[in-house]
């Protein structure tokens, strides 16, 4: 396997996010390819690392001063073996095709984890909303669709929300799409309500990585009544995990963006996450703000030359990263381990290094990696095509029953996987597991196209 490891990295030497989450899932299949030949034979690795498609253009549009800008705009199409393409756009300073190709190849596993028919995909550009105008960011979304039309469609690819996209951004997406084609349809997800929107699309990945985190915490007949729990960003998965920890009976004591993080000893109750949300959603102001209003909490700035993350030491029971890539390295995850951290349960995608995940594998946490344990946004997704495609809306407790439904079968589908290759509790092998037989029986199936 290591072979096949070092052509991509060969190929592509940049792409050291690529090559992470590449390695990590071809560690944990080895045990399925040894017991199915035909997998080597028919060179399902090599395949299902190589996108069907990369689409990559220019993105020119014009700022508030009335100069022109170029951003790079970018289209992952990566596995549309059990569906149509399907994963979010992310608007980032730091984007680029090795960070977009880890994002798409993660989420061609988690999407065939949830039950649903939707392949993987995933987009963006390295255009930063941030202290954009209204205006701007308008004429941004505008110009990237203008290119992106091209390639997507309701049956397609369905492209929706991820850092820097929320309903804003969206909503010009949507618009722009609906001019250039003509069609009014279920091409992005994520909508506002009144316009094609699901009920509980934005709670999703955060709820659902909750409910994953109490299914964890019910196979050691516990809960999370009680427990005291970290959580990192401040953004969409940050907010509505920490709403449905606090429903829980949980204590959240931290939050962060990427210019520091606050630490609130007596914890994030209800009223301090309306001023979160208020803060984020609609000033889109800093974290820091928050100990303006709430003296008795601690702010601490990032800082680019310490090796640890000042967030993960403190003492907790639960940790819930939810910001971005790469968040936790060894040296946290130590931290975790040393405060008395049980549970890591990821709302964002891969932010927890190699080294980090030995450390929570080695000391029997339990672990729920993000390809399994956010994949409670792109379900509901799903859900939300469902219903456009049925012209109806469902209530918001049929959608909730059917993302806790969808939480506890893949939550059930890891531990059964994980069990099938005799590594009981090892969510990270039973997620990999789970989601690759799957697409590479569907792959099988359909022949070498
Ligand atoms: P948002 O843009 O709403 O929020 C992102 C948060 O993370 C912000 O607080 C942001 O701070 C912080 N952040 C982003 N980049 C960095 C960085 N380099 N260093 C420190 N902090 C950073 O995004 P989401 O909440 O939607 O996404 C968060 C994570 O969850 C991502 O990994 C995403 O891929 C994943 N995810 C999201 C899903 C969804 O449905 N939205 C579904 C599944 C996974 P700042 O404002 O300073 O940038």
């Amino acid at each position: 396997m290591s072979d096949i490891l070092e052509t991509i990295v060969a190929r592509d030497p940049n792409e050291k996010e690529f090559h992470q989450a590449v390695q990590e899932v071809l560690e944990t299949v080895q045990p399925v390819l040894d017991r199915n030949p035909e997998y080597r034979r028919s060179a399902v690795i090599e395949r299902i690392t190589e996108p069907e498609r990369v689409i990559l253009f220019r993105v020119p549009w014009v700022d508030d001063q009335g100069q022109v800008q170029v951003n790079r705009g970018f289209r992952i199409q990566m596995n549309s073996a059990i569906g149509p393409y399907k994963g979010g756009l992310r608007f980032h300073p730091s984007v680029n095709l090795s960070i977009l190709k880890f994002l798409a190849f993660e989420q061609v596993f988690k999407n065939a984890l949830t039950t649903l028919a939707m392949g993987g995909g995933k987009g963006g550009s390295d255009f930063d909303p941030k202290g954009k105008s209204d205006n701007e960011v308008m004429q941004f979304c505008q110009s990237f669709m203008s290119e992106l039309c091209r390639h997507i469609g309701p049956d397609t690819d369905i492209p929706a929300g991820d850092i820097g996209v929320g309903a804003r951004e969206i909503g010009y997406l949507f618009g722009m799409y609906k001019k250039l084609t003509n069609e009014f349809t279920g091409v992005l997800t994520g909508k506002s309500l009144g316009w094609g929107g699901s009920l509980i699309r934005p709670e999703a990945t955060g709820y659902g990585c909750v409910y994953f985190a109490s299914e964890m915490l019910a196979t050691k007949n516990d809960n999370l009544e009680g427990k005291t729990c970290l959580v990192s960003g401040s953004g969409n998965v940050a907010q509505y995990t920490v709403e449905k920890i606090i429903e829980l009976g949980g204590k959240v004591v931290t939050l962060s963006d990427s210019s520091g993080c606050i630490y609130d000893e007596e914890g994030i109750d209800k009223d301090k996450l309306s001023f979160v949300m208020r803060l984020k959603n609609l000033r889109r102001g800093r974290i820091s703000e928050y100990i303006d209003k709430y003296s008795e909490a601690v702010y601490t700035e990032a800082d680019s030359t310490l090796d640890y993350n000042p967030l993960w030491s403190y003492k907790a029971d639960c940790a819930f990263p939810s910001a971005t890539q790469n968040e936790i390295n060894g040296k946290d995850a130590q931290n975790l381990v040393n405060n008395g951290v049980q549970l890591v349960a990821e709302g964002a995608n891969m932010p927890s290094t190699p080294e980090a995940i030995d450390i929570y594998l080695d000391n029997k946490l339990l672990y729920a990696p993000g390809k399994a344990a956010n994949a409670g946004g792109v379900a509901v997704s799903g859900l939300e095509m469902a219903q456009n495609s049925m012209r109806l809306n469902w209530p918001r407790e049929e959608v909730d029953n059917r993302l806790k439904i969808i939480m506890k079968s893949i939550h059930q589908s890891c531990i059964d996987a994980a069990t099938d290759y005799g590594q009981q509790g090892n969510y990270v092998a039973g997620a990999n597991i789970a989601g690759f037989v799957k697409v590479v029986n569907a792959m099988l199936d359909q022949g070498l196209v």
